[in-house]
């Protein structure tokens, strides 16, 4: 699915993001920002439970489709049906599959095709963008 920026059922002003959100979770989701490797607690986290969007709360993905890609950015093979949306991304000259939540819009990483299976894909994410909730 791709979106426009205008079509987002989350609509902030980017006032309202930056006191909404940490420096750092700005600059990731609503600047497209990258986090370091190896910087984000979640890539080690492997309990059960669901991860959601830092900018609106939706569910992104599960721990069950989180696998340790060695990139040192939290990996999933899968998320959850409508909870993200794609658009091409064609800077650092690269073209990439952008990723981003379907409800806010906010940046959340980048999808490749070498992936695990079931899928073949490596939603590759940055952790700040992300909110793991344990399961009970
Ligand atoms: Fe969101």
């Amino acid at each position: 699915m791709t979106t426009s920026k205008n079509q987002y059922e989350i609509q902030k002003t980017e006032q309202e993001w930056k006191e909404s959100l940490t420096p750092e979770e700005f600059k990731v989701l609503r600047k497209h920002g990258t986090e370091r490797a190896g910087t984000s607690p979640l890539d080690k986290v492997y309990d059960e439970g669901t991860y959601v969007c830092k900018g609106c709360g939706q569910p992104l993905f599960t721990s069950d489709t989180k696998f340790n890609s060695g990139t040192g950015w939290p990996s999933f093979y899968q998320p959850l049906e409508g909870a993200i949306a794609t658009t091409v991304d064609r800077t650092l000259f690269m073209t990439r599959t952008e990723v981003h939540c379907s409800r806010c819009g906010g940046h959340l990483g980048h999808v490749f095709n070498d992936g695990p299976k079931p899928t073949g894909q490596r939603y590759c994410m940055n952790g700040v963008s992300l909110k793991f909730v344990p399961e009970n």
